[in-house]
């Protein structure tokens, strides 16, 4: 009821009924929370929440940047039409991770929630939870094609809507979410990094349109507790470059600045399932090949 009225609102009143509550809970200055739902008030009944209004607005300051971590006034990325193909079908040195037939390379602790039906596996949407590969992976080339449900209704929290991810060695984030008409903070969505790097531009297709992911993935390397060298990505979405060997500040962490915590050198690549209702999100064609340590 509170959400249908506040829509039903024009900017001036929309701000006027936001604002205060957002005093309450979040630590966000009230003027200038005012102004930013006065500029995008597609935001306003997102913000009306006091926990998302403080993580988008005032979380973590990052290092050698001037935004803080999911800042949503980060300016977004401009979008770039990308057509429908996704044609990779793997080269003759990949492991095939997922052809459609089935799903014997992987293994999760949640694995009977993820469906395969048609030569597609989806997300239960349910419980958050990782399908993880049965091999591990250190530096890798990384293809995974994946798929964005409809939108059934305007998104109240846009982190909802069509949120997966590909973690390579189960750690690192390249974000999946909707990125047609679902605004969210740049380093959150589709082609982030998630959490410290926003996409070069959005490159993201729109529900129901398959879209295509290629990853170059460089590990990082420790010497005991010391990193010595940090991860990199380069990410290709869509066949767009998202991400140009960006270097990672650790492994990924919501609302923090991310840090690294030494590890092995190979480990498991997952797949996310968030765990929220309009998060059903398919995947097919996945594989993954090793590459030399670089
Ligand atoms: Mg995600």
């Amino acid at each position: 009821m509170k959400i249908v009225f506040l829509m039903g609102l024009g900017v001036a009143a929309t701000c006027a009924l936001v604002a205060p509550a957002m005093t309450q809970d979040s630590g966000v200055d009230p003027a200038e929370l005012a102004q930013i739902v006065a500029q995008h008030p597609d935001w306003a009944v997102w913000l009306a929440d006091p926990a998302l209004a403080k993580l988008t607005l005032a979380g973590p300051k990052m290092p050698n940047s001037n935004w803080r971590a999911d800042d949503i006034r980060r300016p977004q990325p401009p979008h770039v039409e990308t057509g429908k193909a996704c044609a990779a079908p793997p080269p003759g040195d990949a492991d095939v991770l997922f052809d459609g037939h089935d799903l014997n390379k992987w293994t999760g602790d949640h694995f009977n929630e993820w469906t395969l039906k048609d030569g597609v596996v989806t997300t239960g949407a349910r419980v958050y939870n990782f399908l993880r590969t049965k091999d591990s992976y250190g530096d890798a080339q990384i293809h995974v094609e994946f798929r964005e449900p409809a939108q059934p209704h305007p998104p109240v929290n846009p982190q909802y809507h069509g949120n997966s991810g590909v973690f390579p060695m189960g750690l690192y984030e390249v974000q999946i979410l909707d990125g047609a008409n679902n605004q969210t903070y740049p380093d959150g969505m589709v082609g982030s990094i998630y959490s410290q790097s926003p996409p070069l531009v959005n490159a993201g297709r729109a529900p129901g349109v398959w879209q295509c992911y290629d990853i170059v993935f460089r590990s990082p390397h420790f010497s005991g507790n010391t990193v010595t060298q940090p991860a990199r990505m380069t990410v290709m979405l869509n066949g767009v470059l998202v991400q140009d060997n960006t270097v990672l500040i650790g492994a990924t962490i919501h609302g923090k600045v991310a840090s690294y915590t030494p590890h092995a050198a190979e480990l498991p690549l997952a797949l996310q399932d968030h765990g929220n209702p309009d998060s059903h999100v398919s995947f097919r064609n996945i594989w993954v090949r090793r590459l030399s340590p670089g």
